[in-house]
């Protein structure tokens, strides 16, 4: 018997005892195919030996030093890298152990920034519907994921949900993506002035979503509209790319390709790419020296902020992404990845949108093609592919997303960026066996 917590009680999850490049290996020898990098985390896929030395390295001249006392040469290189290839004004680096550490980050420092701008009564907060931040209660609170809120309702902060940027489903018969984009991004506005701009102080949302509904992108000049609305009213615009970031899409931040830069950004997964927990909040200069200037203090912090170890492993794994020429290598993988989804699955009766950016590509399965009907629930489609890949040796990563109560079932992709041809092949044959076995 295990007397590990595992999440899910009922699977009995095999050991992981090794990996090499885009393959985990399991103790009985089983190999699988890592195509979600876990949940978009192993963008260099496993047993990097260029990052294991670097790691240890570090470890050998200094594991930890709390930075409550010292900060360490490796936070200190890794926050000049980040700032010297992020976008906008971007300019602080403020590092956690992950992705809910950064969000939550986030929402206390939009927060403490307006208290200390004199605007107090900045206290409401708005984000999305069908979007994932993180399951600490802060980063849960922000997120729309129904299904992840349900029990703990009574626990979660006031903040307010407008409609994601969906196409596939919102978008009007006779209304143009852009049309639709700047609609969609108005709904921003509305419930601002809803809440009145004066006690608005930040929204949050995701460039392209990951974790609830597969790779979703935004319509064109969905996002620029979005920091227009924002600067208006002087809202802070926070972007979470924790699962986006860091290459995933094609460029080091998401937001690039949208033509925005954010006030505050969230990274972790690939910023570590396993190799360490390491996750990090940036913020403007503006944000930063407003409380430099204040109190002083920025009232938060974790025992292992910027931890040395972990910082090494971030600077190893985004000098890689840099000087690997990674980037370039995502989007031509990513369209190769995406022309054999087309091909294989393009006019299969239950796949209603592919889409993504990248190698960050998404799959959202429907039980009617023309009325774009999700399948029942109770079906389990996306958890039976996941179930039917694995034993196939495949890791994809299924979810079901909910809007407006309606369940969908989807399915992400995100392999690691070192991902060869044949590999896509193998990756785009285990799951068009895994779908057609389950639906
Ligand atoms: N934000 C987004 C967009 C995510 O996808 C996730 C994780 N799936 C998180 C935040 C939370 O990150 P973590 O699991 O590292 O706490």
């Amino acid at each position: 018997m295990s007397h590990v917590f595992h999440r899910h009680s009922k699977l009995n999850p095999p050991t992981a005892v090794g990996g090499e490049g885009c393959y985990l290996i399991d103790s009985t020898g089983k190999r699988y195919l890592d195509g979600s990098g876990g949940a978009a985390v192993s963008c260099l896929g496993h047993g990097d030996a260029q990052i294991t030395a670097a790691i240890k390295a570090q470890i050998d001249r200094l594991a930890f030093a709390h930075t409550g006392f010292l900060t360490s040469e490796p936070a200190e290189a890794l926050a000049d890298l980040l700032i010297a290839n992020a976008p906008g004004e971007l300019d602080r680096v403020y590092f956690v152990s992950g992705g809910s550490e950064a969000t939550e980050a986030a929402i206390k420092l939009a927060r403490q920034y307006w208290v200390e701008k004199g605007e107090p009564q900045r206290g409401k907060m708005i984000a999305r519907k069908q979007s994932y931040h993180g399951n600490t209660i802060g980063a849960l609170s922000a997120g729309g994921n129904e299904w992840r809120r349900a029990q703990f309702g009574p626990l979660l902060l006031d903040i307010s949900h407008i409609d994601p940027c969906y196409d596939y489903r919102l978008r009007h018969d006779g209304e143009t993506a852009e049309q639709y984009g700047l609609r969609a991004a108005n709904a921003l506005e509305d419930e601002i002035l809803r809440l009145g701009p004066e006690n608005v102080m930040a929204f949050m949302a995701e460039p392209v979503v990951g974790a609830t509904a597969g790779a979703l992108t935004p319509a064109p000049g969905y996002f620029k509209r979005i920091r227009e609305i924002c600067d208006t009213y002087g809202v802070l615009l926070v972007l979470d790319e924790v699962m986006c970031g860091m290459g995933r899409t094609g460029t080091l931040f998401a937001c690039e390709q949208d033509g925005v830069a954010p006030d505050i950004a969230c990274i972790a997964k690939g910023l570590g790419a396993g190799y360490q927990p390491i996750g990090a909040m940036l913020c403007t200069a503006e944000i930063h020296d407003t409380i430099a200037n204040g109190s002083g203090f920025f009232q938060h912090g974790h025992t292992y902020n910027g931890h040395p170890t972990a910082a090494a492993a971030g600077l190893a794994v985004v000098s890689a992404v840099l000087d690997r020429n990674l980037l370039s290598r995502v989007r031509e993988q990513g369209d190769k990845l995406h022309q054999r989804l087309v091909d294989r699955f393009g006019q299969h009766p239950h796949v209603g949108d592919l889409r993504g950016r990248g190698l960050f590509r998404g799959i959202e399965l429907v039980e009617n093609r023309e009325t774009k009907a999700p399948f029942d629930p109770s079906r389990g489609v996306a958890a039976k592919i996941k179930k039917a890949a694995f034993q196939a040796g495949l890791i994809c990563y299924p979810m079901a997303g909910t809007i407006d109560g309606r369940r969908g079932d989807h399915i992400l992709l995100a392999p690691p960026f070192i991902i060869e041809d044949v590999q896509l092949d193998e990756l785009t044959d285990k799951l068009d066996r895994a779908i057609t076995s389950v639906i």
